[in-house]
């Protein structure tokens, strides 16, 4: 029989991995692949819609190619729980699949105990995060054009680490972009738990300098401890109280809650510690962790990009593995993260990581990588072309 390989989450890592481990083995491997949405909806480029130059249909795609061009055995169901000893697991439609190795990319989840007030029921059907692309990307929007002219839209941002580093950035500058066209006396207010801005800090605040004056208001050490959803308020740890006319928070971030609850979650409670030369779980032997979900090495981001890295080294250990070969002891990882600040201008910042074997860690090779020096509309196109082949090389 062949070796059975199965995959949690047809998002970046996980559909990236699927793909790439039935190509890399000529379709001797058997790979399943569980997720429970029909489509795949990119949250790259899902601030655009925020914007209003973008539809969420732009960003919505299908991941049947996958299984008719690849092989690839897709289930529309949720994981429920991961027996690692025995090497199975259960699945909400009642299944249980059996693995030799099993990879888990279930993204981030968000921790509500933290926000009190966000448990009260109808709170998350009001104050939207939209930091997963889909329905709530929608809402928010309709949120903003419902908005009259003169209001204040207000964004709190987590302590870092949180999926997409400059994403809240990018957000509040779509948003700005949308209101000097339309709602010229309104507000941008970033309230935001890191004492500076977290990736792209001066590029980001030169732009709102220069284009976004008297609309963004960027307040840093907000760190917001409850929400008021009723009333619309943000509340600080030190009891300052921001109300808004719209309220976009974005939440405290972990691991995917599988991943969490099957105890792979072995850093600080919240991320998953991986051997990054197969991504193997240092928690659960046979069993490899991607994308957001991981204890990320020294100054990478959770990104789409690395995800995709991510899913690349370790489709290639997994082959290797299963076919009797040592994995390769030298990967090395690039990533690039690109910001709309107008409709079509952006800025970018990229890094390349290589694995270093005394220290047992990725780290950012010396002199790569760097920042643009201001946003530009070349810059926009390769942002575009930098999707669409993503797009492409984790769905098939
Ligand atoms: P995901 O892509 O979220 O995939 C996880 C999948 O797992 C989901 O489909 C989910 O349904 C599934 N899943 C979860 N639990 C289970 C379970 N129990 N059973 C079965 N399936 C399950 N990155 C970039 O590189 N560039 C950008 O420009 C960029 N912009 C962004 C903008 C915004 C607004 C946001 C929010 C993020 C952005 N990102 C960007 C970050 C990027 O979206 C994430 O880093 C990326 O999606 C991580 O991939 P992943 O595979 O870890 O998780």
């Amino acid at each position: 029989a062949k070796p059975q390989v199965v995959v949690i989450g047809g998002g970046y890592g996980g559909a990236t991995a699927a793909r790439y481990i039935r190509m890399w083995s000529d379709n001797s491997i058997a790979v399943t692949l569980i997720e429970p949405n029909a489509s795949f909806i990119s949250c790259p480029l899902s601030n655009l819609v925020l914007g209003g130059s973008r539809q969420i249909g732009d960003l919505t795609m299908s991941i049947n190619a996958l299984a008719d061009k690849h092989g690839v055995r897709i289930v529309r169901d949720t994981v429920t729980n991961i027996n690692a000893d025995k090497r199975t697991l259960a699945l909400a439609g009642g299944e249980t699949l059996s693995y030799d190795r099993l990879i888990v990319s279930p993204g981030v989840d968000f921790m509500w105990d933290q926000l009190p007030g966000m448990l009260k029921p109808g709170a998350q059907d009001t104050i939207l995060h939209a930091w997963k692309a889909g329905a709530q990307t929608v809402a928010l929007r309709a949120q903003l054009e419902a908005m009259p002219d003169g209001g204040v839209y207000a964004m709190t941002i987590p302590p870092a680490p949180y999926r997409c580093p400059p994403g809240p950035y990018e957000r509040a500058s779509q948003i700005a972009f949308y209101f000097s066209r339309h709602k010229p006396k309104s507000k941008v207010l970033i309230l935001d738990a890191n004492d500076d801005v977290v990736s792209k800090g001066p590029l980001f605040k030169k732009v709102w300098r220069e284009r976004y004056a008297g609309i963004i208001d960027y307040r840093p050490s907000f760190r917001t401890a409850d929400v008021d959803a009723a009333a619309r308020t943000a509340i600080s740890e030190l009891g300052d109280k921001v109300q808004a006319d719209v309220l976009n928070v974005i939440p405290p971030q972990r691991a995917g809650s599988i991943a969490v609850r099957s105890g792979l979650a072995n850093v600080n409670a919240h991320w998953c510690g991986v051997d990054f030369l197969t991504f193997e779980s240092t928690q659960a032997k046979n069993i490899h962790v991607l994308g957001d979900a991981i204890a990320v090495a020294p100054l990478m981001p959770k990104s789409a990009h690395m995800a995709n890295q991510h899913a690349k080294v370790c489709a290639a250990a997994v082959v290797d593995l299963l076919s009797g070969r040592a994995p390769d002891a030298h990967p090395m990882l690039t990533n690039t993260c690109y910001s709309f600040v107008s409709d079509h201008d952006v800025i970018h910042v990229a890094s390349v990581h290589a694995y270093d074997a005394a220290k047992k860690t990725l780290l950012v090779v010396s002199g790569s990588g760097g920042v643009s020096s201001g946003p530009s509309a070349l810059e926009g196109e390769y942002a575009m072309n930098w999707a669409h082949n993503i797009w492409a090389d984790t769905l098939g």
